[in-house]
């Protein structure tokens, strides 16, 4: 992280990308080596009631001052962004309701202007699990399902190699699967995974037992108190999880799945759960599918935007 106390690395200015992480409430930026070796990283809060010009301008003036503390000048930037994001244009396509005056923008072109640098756009699980892939916990694997768990369900799919994206740039998307009982999701259907695996809904079933207003956090500190009833809820995200693995694992040959986002901060919770669903549930190729949390914490998404970077380049 960027205390200031650190003396500044001895630098070469020409390997230098920046990765930047626009979420609903919290923008990472970070620098990196292309080989994604971490320069270092600034946290600032998102503007996302602001609009576009704001949220750019602010993550381009953090990344700017902590270019200046290294001596150094990014040769590129990629974004990761929540949302539906067009890759090839750079435009955001639909953002979620916590943004405002971001549908429709040209992230790319706004960064570019201000940098002169070129940028890259790509949507935040996908970015997340290409962190993953090259530089965290499933680095080196090939066949991987990537599952974020935070307010929503994400998910992104790499196979051979490279992130796949689909007819529809939907492949992956895994949150939105039915077949997981008959609670209403966030998207008007019912009976999705988001309905049980994500924190809105850890949060409301939490509330709902607790008799008090309580978020995915709170119910992951009362199960960590000893709350039976706040287990049992994780312990059923857990093993919605561990079905759904099995699920994509007998579709399309996954080997692991790696699993991010605040959510999976009550691992501790989930993986037994997981672990008992993928052991009663046995995927037909006979190679158990791995299931594990995510090793880069809030800089997945942020390296991946950055790794995002140096492959569009070559
Ligand atoms: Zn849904």
């Amino acid at each position: 992280m960027n205390d200031g106390d650190e003396a500044p690395a001895s630098t070469g200015t020409d390997d230098v990308i920046a990765g930047i992480d626009i979420g609903g409430t919290t923008t990472n930026v970070l620098l990196c080596r292309s080989d994604l070796g971490v320069i270092d990283t600034v946290q600032i809060p998102t503007a996302a009631q602001r609009g576009g010009d704001v949220i750019v301008r602010d993550a381009v003036a953090a990344l700017t001052r902590l270019a200046a503390t290294h001596r150094v000048e990014p040769r590129a930037v990629g974004v990761g962004a929540a949302g539906v994001v067009d890759p090839r244009s750079g435009h955001v396509l639909v953002a979620s309701r916590s943004f405002a005056g971001w549908s429709g923008y040209h992230v790319t072109g706004a960064i570019t202007d201000a940098l002169g640098v070129p940028a890259y756009l790509d949507n935040d699980v996908n970015a997340f699990l290409r962190g993953e892939v090259l530089a965290g916990a499933v680095a080196g694997e090939d066949y991987v399902l990537g599952v974020t768990l935070g307010t929503g369900v994400g998910g992104a799919l790499w196979m051979d190699g490279a992130l796949m994206t689909g007819a529809h740039g939907a492949a992956g998307e895994i949150g939105h699967l039915p077949g997981f009982g008959n609670c209403m999701c966030s998207c008007g259907e019912r009976g999705h995974l988001e309905t049980v695996a994500s924190g809105w809904a850890i949060a409301r079933r939490f509330t709902e037992i607790s008799g008090r207003a309580a978020t995915a956090k709170d119910a992951a500190a009362a199960a960590q108190d000893g709350d039976r009833g706040a287990a049992e809820i994780l312990s059923d995200a857990g093993h919605a999880l561990g079905h759904a693995a099995v699920l994509t694992a007998g579709l399309i040959d996954v080997t692991t799945v790696v699993i991010g986002g605040g959510v999976s901060d009550a691992w501790e919770f989930l993986e037994p759960a997981i672990g008992e669903t993928l052991t009663a549930e046995p995927v037909v190729s006979g190679h158990p599918v791995k299931v594990v949390k995510a090793a880069l914490g809030n800089l997945s998404v942020a390296l991946g935007a950055a790794a995002c970077a140096t492959t569009s380049m070559r």
